[in-house]
């Protein structure tokens, strides 16, 4: 079924954006690929989303079709010491199927708060470990065929992959190690409180909003010594715990959090001579000025 004019502030984190023109929630393979004709049979634009952790949507909306997978390419489960998530299971169901059954490996995602898929898309990462790391394999469908593509396949590189529009990732199969269900939920535990004593995470966010550049120090460290943390544009603030998060107290837009961005891209230039490279991921026509 598709629905039209469907918020998408509350399916992102950070809370803002209009509404999607047409929105389905796919729960097979099947229903996906018939979904994604139909949007090439219109011409419409296709983009699937997650728990929408690392997504800026525009605020009059967007002309396109949202995807939000469902039922089974939703859920998780653990298949002869591998497990295999659909492209919309939520990490924290992972790492609990995974703990479950005393595999680990995958406790960095404990503190991402994104999908299976969505973090094949961005090559989420953590405490030194990103999605390549575990990855098998992913199953990619589009309009046409239904591929199984390998990390090499997927271009998976710094929070980058190879996907390209109407591409979607409807499951992924992860290789993780054996271990025990006490060692897993130690081991989540710890990383969640380091996480928690540096970054907003009580706070209405997307993530990142910049990748670090290549050499020298972090996004964050940047746009601190601009002086910038704590720094709000109409309802968006620069997170006071860590300059590299745009925190939504409440009332934010999404043009303030794209103000704001390019308040501190803009000084980041000035000052150091580095160009930031945003993260998060645009819906619908936002650009940042002069990017
Ligand atoms: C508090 C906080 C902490 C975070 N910490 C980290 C971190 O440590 N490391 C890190 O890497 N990220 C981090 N993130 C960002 C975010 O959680 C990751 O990028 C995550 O992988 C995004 O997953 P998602 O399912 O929410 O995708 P969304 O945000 O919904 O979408 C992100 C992109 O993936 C695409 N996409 C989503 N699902 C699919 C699919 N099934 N098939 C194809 N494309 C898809 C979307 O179109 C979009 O381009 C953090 C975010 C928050 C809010």
């Amino acid at each position: 079924m598709i629905d039209e004019h469907v918020s998408l502030s509350r399916y992102t984190t950070i809370g803002t954006g209009g509404p999607a023109r047409w929105f389905a929630q796919p729960a097979s393979i099947d229903e996906l690929q018939q979904t994604l004709r139909w949007a090439v049979e219109q011409g419409v634009p296709v983009e699937a989303i997650g728990l929408g952790s690392n997504l800026l949507v525009h605020d009059d909306g967007v002309e396109m079709l949202v995807l939000k997978l469902a039922g089974d390419l939703a859920a998780a489960r653990v298949e002869d010491g591998v497990l295999v998530a659909g492209g919309g299971a939520a990490n924290a169901v992972c790492v609990h199927r995974a703990r479950s059954a005393g595999l680990g490996g995958f406790e960095f995602a404990s503190a991402i708060p994104g999908t299976a898929g969505g973090g094949v898309r961005m090559n989420a990462g953590a405490y030194g470990r990103e999605w390549r790391d575990v990855l098998i394999d992913a199953v990619v469908v589009d309009a046409q065929r239904v591929r199984t593509l390998g990390p090499a396949e997927l271009e998976l590189s710094y929070r980058h992959s190879g996907l390209r529009p109407g591409e979607v990732v409807a499951q992924v199969r992860f290789r993780l190690d054996v271990s025990t269900a006490e060692a897993v939920k130690k081991k989540g535990r710890e990383l969640l409180m380091e996480r928690k004593a540096s970054q907003p995470t009580d706070k209405r966010t997307f993530g990142s909003v910049f990748k670090n550049p290549g050499d020298g120090p972090g996004a964050g460290s940047l746009i601190e010594e601009c002086g910038l943390k704590g720094h709000c544009i109409g309802g968006a603030r620069i997170s006071p715990r860590h300059a590299n998060f745009i925190e939504n107290p409440g009332g934010a837009t999404s043009a303030d959090c794209i103000a704001l961005m390019e308040l501190a891209r803009g000084r980041v230039r000035e000052r150091f001579g580095v160009v930031l490279e945003h993260e998060v991921r645009f819906l619908g026509p936002l650009a940042l000025a002069g990017a």
